[in-house]
């Protein structure tokens, strides 16, 4: 499917502000998920199994130099208990997500995921940062079937000041996001948005980029300024002071959202956290409203889900998975739209060429 939306146009849609407008950029990536991926809101557990990181990330709470948070690493019994409540709640997915941890070893991981895989009927998606290949192989071997990790910024000197390499490794997760469909997984990446130093121009192109990675599943939140970071004082590390830097504010996210649905239309994309922590109310709701058709709730045990601070003033974190589950329905059903049932995966990949008259797009 040909990108028919050009970046000059999507550029013009980031800086819209016109009220009027923005509702037809609503009903537009409305209408195109309905179209391709329905009405269902397919849900995810989320676990976060370590917050150990042996990574320096400017923006993330769970850097290793972050002396001040306690780290912990789940067992494989607690992650069994974890996905068994996924299951229990009806999701279709189980994510085990951490920091960059090479405590977490290959071949433990690839056991944890091979019980996962023969006692339940879940599909597992990984997202623990950039793991050698043969890791990812060892992963997708075990029976793991999705793998995310965002490139953050398609702005190259942005991601390498916010995003120091490990040691003399030289990290490109664009490599690794081809790397990973080589070998079988189903690909989600996607960004921050607002990320101090990010200009509007930069986000068009992460949303182009979307389009030519053919991703299965983006995420999109706003960047959240965590006090131990050297991005928690906001804007004062990368002055723009030319007007471009892209705010990380609710609206500009759900442009982005509401893009990313028009750009790859059958895509999963959730309604992220991070959105429900700048919108408690009813950020989760817009989200799915203008593009999105996932959300992601939080199974990790309550005593550890504190310490996975990544950005601070999470949503829910004192959420038990029932009050979750209650809560969720409640949300989804108050929006017309129902629970999906099974793995919600990518539908299948279409060339072009195999795609049905009528099922174009875009802004011809
Ligand atoms: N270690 C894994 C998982 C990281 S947490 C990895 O690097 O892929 C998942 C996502 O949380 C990150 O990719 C990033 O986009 C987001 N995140 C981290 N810190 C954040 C912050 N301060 N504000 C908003 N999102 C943040």
């Amino acid at each position: 499917m040909s990108l028919t939306l050009d970046k000059n146009e999507i550029l013009t849609w980031l800086r819209e502000t016109n009220p009027a407008r923005l509702e037809e950029l609503w009903r537009r990536a409305d209408e195109t998920r309905r179209q391709h991926v329905g009405d269902a809101v397919h849900l995810r557990g989320l676990v976060e199994i370590s917050n150990f990181c042996a990574r320096a990330c400017a923006y993330c709470g769970l850097r290793v130099a972050n002396t001040k948070l306690t780290r912990y690493r789940m067992d494989a019994a607690e992650i069994f208990a974890a996905a068994q409540q996924a299951v229990t709640f009806g999701y279709g997915t189980v994510v085990l997500q951490g920091g960059e941890d090479y405590g977490i070893r290959t071949d433990w991981l690839a056991e944890v995921v091979r019980g996962i895989k023969s006692e339940t009927p879940l599909a597992v998606t990984l997202s623990l940062g950039e793991r050698p290949e043969k890791d990812l192989a060892e992963w997708r071997a075990a029976g793991a079937d999705r793998y995310l990790i965002r490139f953050e910024t398609s702005d190259a000197d942005l991601f390498t000041k916010i995003h120091p390499p490990l040691g003399n490794h030289k990290c490109d997760r664009l490599v690794i996001l081809r790397q990973l469909r080589e070998i079988g997984f189903e690909v989600g990446s996607g960004i921050m948005v607002g990320i101090p130093g990010q200009t509007y121009a930069s986000v068009a192109e992460d949303l182009r980029l979307f389009h030519e990675l053919d991703l299965d599943m983006i995420g999109i939140g706003p960047f959240i300024p965590h006090p131990a970071t050297p991005l928690g004082n906001g804007g004062k590390f990368f002055p723009s002071g030319n007007g471009e830097q892209a705010p990380n504010n609710e609206l500009m996210v759900y442009k982005s959202v509401a893009l990313a649905r028009l750009v790859r239309p059958d895509a999963n994309i959730p309604a992220t956290s991070a959105l429900a922590t700048i919108n408690k109310v009813n950020g989760r709701e817009l989200g799915l409203r203008r593009g999105a058709n996932v959300f992601m709730p939080n199974l990790t045990p309550l005593k550890y889900r504190r310490l996975y601070e990544i950005y601070p003033d999470k949503a829910c974190i004192a959420e038990t998975g029932d009050t979750c589950h209650g809560c969720l329905n409640r949300r989804i059903s108050g929006l017309g739209r129902h629970i999906g049932s099974g793995q919600g995966g990518r539908k299948q990949r279409q060339s072009a060429a195999e795609m049905p008259a009528g099922q174009e797009w875009g802004y011809a």
